[in-house]
């Protein structure tokens, strides 16, 4: 068996200790006779599984008691329809801070359930000084997207909105670094990035966020009917929770989410050093806003892209293929993705550079 390098945006790498527990556990999970996903969600097999993926996500996360972790279907794109439909009630309008592809396309959807405003709007490239916002103290909420997944920029700071609620798209940086989740009123974030499968939604919400649901909110979608039911209200995707709950007792026992941020940091070091030493490849982003999960960078000749995939196809290295919208590469390094793998691609880069520079 050969693993490849898997630089894919998502789904993405996930570690393979926890990989071959999964196909270990796959037949007969813990003597029970079948597997996780044959369980019911409400027998007590399956509660306990879900109460350990639940009670380590709070610990790794350092969720508060005054929050409720909802494990919901639908991504992160259903989100930008549920985060509004849930949240603009209270007084009808939004702040929308536009960093990119992703918070631009949450505008968008928000604006068909009320007055979604634009506080700001990036260059693609860096991320805003809060300075240059413009905050309506009356919005219901302020969305960010912490980390561009496409685009390559991360917030590395905490936008100050006073009284009105922060609520952050973290689908490609969720559990890659401590955050102080208290600075937030919603955090939402597909799984199959960073922490486990697709199909998975983890949404962490203050419980003063509940309550201000638009009468059109689908029940399965309503977050307060979801946090009375333990996100049980329909069937949880519980194969994905069962995986996400195995990845966090991985990182748990390897140093947890500081060791994880560590190796996070590691790894993008090395790859946007090697960027900004060369003149063949180049990295757009903003020193201060670069993206510790997702890196774009473009070849000089943009004729040799095809070549340069091939070969890295070639040495195991995968999915390094930009998004369509921007073109050139991209190399998504999340949490499970080895330094050796890192090293391999810029060792491969060096290669490439020599031959055709
Ligand atoms: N937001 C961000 C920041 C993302 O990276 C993605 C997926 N690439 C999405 C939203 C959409 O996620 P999904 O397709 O799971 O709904």
């Amino acid at each position: 068996m050969t693993r490849v390098f898997n630089f894919s945006p998502g789904p993405a790498t996930l570690p393979e200790a926890v990989l071959r527990q999964a196909a270990e556990e796959m037949l007969d999970w813990h003597g029970c006779g079948m597997s996780v996903m044959e369980m019911s969600h409400r027998g007590k097999e399956f509660m306990g599984i879900y109460a350990e993926a639940e009670g380590l996500l709070r610990e790794l996360m350092g969720v508060p008691s005054n929050y409720k972790v909802l494990f919901m279907q639908g991504g992160a794109i259903g989100e930008n329809a549920i985060v509004p439909m849930n949240l603009i009630g209270r007084n009808g309008k939004a702040d929308y801070a536009i960093t990119g592809d992703w918070s631009k396309k949450s505008h968008k959807e928000a604006t068909r359930y009320g007055q979604a405003q634009v506080a700001v709007q990036g260059d693609n490239v860096s991320i805003p000084k809060q300075s240059a916002w413009k905050l309506d103290p009356a919005a219901s909420y302020v969305h960010i997207c912490s980390n561009e997944t496409i685009g390559g920029v991360q917030y590395h700071w905490t936008p100050d909105t006073g009284r009105v609620p922060l609520v952050a798209d973290m689908s490609s940086d969720i559990l890659s670094r401590p955050i102080d989740v208290s600075k937030y009123g919603l955090i939402y974030a597909g799984a199959q990035k960073n922490i486990g499968p697709s199909g998975l939604t983890i949404v962490v919400v203050r419980d003063d966020m509940l309550g201000h649901a638009l009468p059109i909110t689908p029940s399965a979608f309503n977050y307060q009917v979801q946090g009375e039911n333990d996100s049980m209200y329909n069937t949880p995707p519980t194969y994905a929770i069962y995986i996400v709950g195995l990845v966090l007792k991985h990182f748990k026992a390897n140093g947890g989410i500081a060791a994880v941020e560590a190796h996070n940091a590691r790894k993008a070091k090395i790859l946007y050093d090697f960027l900004d030493a060369s003149s063949f490849f180049r990295n757009p982003v903003a020193k201060e806003d670069r993206s510790l999960m997702n890196v774009p960078f473009k070849l000089k000749d943009e004729t040799l892209d095809e070549a340069f995939l091939k070969g890295a196809a070639a040495g195991g290295m995968i999915q390094l293929k930009g998004h369509r919208s921007v073109g050139g590469m991209r190399a998504s390094i999340y949490n499970a993705m080895s330094i050796e793998g890192v090293q391999a691609l810029v060792k491969y880069m060096q290669d490439f550079e020599r031959q055709h520079a």
